[in-house]
This record gives C-alpha cells, structure tokens and sequence, in this order.
C-alpha cells in the first residue's frame, strides 16, 4: 500500500470557498481546519472518537498525518484530523473528484442551495437578501452540529458511515468514517464560509453584507450589483497574507467551533455550537451597495472577482495566489471498494 501525495503548482481558475485543495488551487478550509484541530486537540478525550479500521480509512489518515505533519498525535487524534478533513471537503466537491470541474460547478452552482457556502440564493435581492442568506448560513451550519452531536449518542458501531470520497485520478469509494466529526467538519465549511463569502464588521463579528455565486456566474446581463450583491470573491477565498486579518479570524471561529461541538459529544448534552454560531454569525443591516458603509476589504474582494467561465468577460485574470500549493491525493487502495470506474490512464 503506497501512499502519496503529489503537489502541483497552483494555476489560474475560479474557485469557491476558501479553495479546498486540488490539483489547482491551495488547501485552504483543510489547513485551517487541521490548524483549529491543532489547538485544541488536547483538549478532546481520544477514547470518544470510533476508529474506522479499514484500510483505505487508515491509509488515507497516514497521508493526511504526513501532509500536514501530525504524526505526533496519537492515532485518534489523527484519524479524527483525517474525518475532519474528509468532513470540510464534502461541501465543495460532495465526495466528487475535486479535479472534475462540472462536478464543482453542480455542487456549487445550485440556484438554491446556496446558503450551505453562506452565499445568497437567487432570489435573496437588496438587504431582504442578505438576511435571508445569512439566517440559512446559520441553519446549515446549525443543522451539520446537530447531527454531528446526535451522531454521537449511537452506540459506537453505528458511529461509523460510508461516505462517497473519490481519489483524484482513481475514482470513487466508499470511505469509512467517524459520523461525529465528518459532520463537524461540513459544519466548519460552512462556519469558514461565512468569512470568506461576506463584508462583516471590523471586528469580524457580524455580518454586513453577503456575495453572490450562483449570479455572479450566470449570464452577465442578468447581474446587477445593487439587486444581487457583491460578486463572489476570487480573492477572499485565498488564504493569503493579504487576508490574513480575516484568515486570522475565521481560524477563531473554527477554533470554538471545535471546542464546542468536542464539549457536546463529551457532555451528552447539546447547546455549547449554536452559541458559537450567534458569536460569529449574525447579520448587522444598513451596509449595503454602492459603499458598504466603506468596508476596507472592498477593494480587496473586488480585486479578483467570479464571472462565467465562458464569454466575455471571463476572469482570465484570475489566479488563486494563496501562496499554497495544491493538492492531489492519490492513495494506494488495495482494499478500498471502488464505486467509480478506475481511469485506465493512471492505473
Ligand atoms: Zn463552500
């Protein structure tokens, strides 16, 4: 069994999200979930967390462990980093390839499934909109750690799903792992969303105003700023030093978002993640187009800003410059169950 991990250079498209790593942007809702992890894994209690045993589970921990340099943890932990990163992935490529571009773009385009990226729905207009979208940010994110506490109540066999998880270059298999914190890891997509997909405050508590995908790359006649919002953002989903104040920030969150749903499984009892949730997620009106009450990442998230990727104009420009480099993950499987057809091409 040969694990390896190949990393490529970044190079120009759009992408979604704080990328989630590919052969083509950085890895950056991974990174920041595994750096969260890392500052308050001593804090969860190892025997909580059910080890999924199979092969392609342990295999695919090694790697995550190697990539990301956790092989000081012990094994819990470090599979607990593996469902995590597993967990934050699913939003952006829902168990699909991340390299497979219409794959992403199903996942993300979705007129009206939106609120799960904390972006506003087709028909979230003017600041009606923005409330909306941000009270469906709040329910996804919500939602995820409900079930990821409930998750936790199942005896601990049952604790173990199948998840589809597709290897980049291999196909798709059913991925063994601890329900509790894959789900934990949806909701920190979301909660990490809520960051890089709005204008917020100064200090980055609450919401002013929130970006448009599923708009932003549909026809460009039918955009209009004022009605639809600010663009969806190239530039904020990097984690770059030019963010870093912000990166800084949704770190935080994800931070106490960890803690509390750990502090849920540990107690039995639910709460302590919808207090993180009204912390950092609550909508704060009367910013809205043209200046955004002179928000000072204005500039910034319109400097590198989603269109469609046919036409005119096209962000041919537009370069995911977090300074990291992408990701492949190409594992030796052996006793992986295949779902998808292996491409001959890379046996
Ligand atoms: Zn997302």
């Amino acid at each position: 069994m040969v694990l390896a991990a190949t990393s490529v250079a970044s190079s120009s498209t759009s992408a979604w999200a704080y990328y989630v790593g590919t052969g083509v942007t950085p890895d950056c809702h991974e990174r920041l979930t595994i750096d969260a992890l890392l500052e308050v894994v001593d804090e969860i209690e190892p025997g909580l967390i059910v080890m999924a045993s199979s092969e392609l589970s342990q295999n695919l921990t090694r790697y995550v462990a190697t990539r990301y340099g956790l092989e000081h943890l012990e094994e819990r932990h470090q599979q607990l980093a593996m469902v995590l990163f597993v967990g934050v992935r699913d939003l952006d490529t829902g168990g699909g390839a991340a390299l497979n571009v219409v794959n992403l773009r199903h996942e993300h385009g979705g007129r009206h499934q939106q609120h799960a990226h904390c972006t506003r729905n087709e028909d979230d207009d003017y600041a009606a909109g923005d409330a909306v979208a941000v009270a469906g940010c709040r329910d996804g994110i919500v939602k995820n750690a409900n079930r990821s506490w409930r998750a936790s109540l199942r005896p601990a066999p049952d604790q173990i799903i199948d998840v589809p998880f597709v290897l980049d270059f291999y196909g798709g298999v059913d991925l063994p792992v601890w329900a509790p914190g894959f789900l934990l890891g949806r909701a920190l997509h979301g909660l990490q969303d809520s960051f890089s997909h709005t204008l917020r405050t100064r200090d980055y508590r609450r919401i002013t105003h929130v970006m448009n995908y599923t708009d932003a790359i549909g026809p460009v006649e039918d955009y209009d700023e004022a009605r639809d919002g600010l663009r969806h953002s190239v530039a904020m989903d990097a984690c770059s030093d030019d963010n870093a104040e912000i990166v800084r920030a949704t770190r935080q969150a994800t931070v106490e978002m960890i803690r509390a749903v750990a502090s849920e499984w540990t107690t039995a009892t639910q709460g302590a993640a919808l207090t993180v949730v009204d912390r950092w997620i609550q909508y704060e009106p009367g910013c809205e187009y043209p200046d955004y009450c002179d928000s000072p990442w204005l500039d910034y998230a319109q400097s590198d800003e989603s269109y469609p990727f046919t036409g005119c104009s096209t962000a041919s420009d537009a370069t995911p410059d977090g300074g990291g480099l992408g990701l492949v993950i190409l594992v030796g499987l052996g006793l992986g169950r295949r779902r998808g057809r292996r491409p001959s091409a890379t046996e």
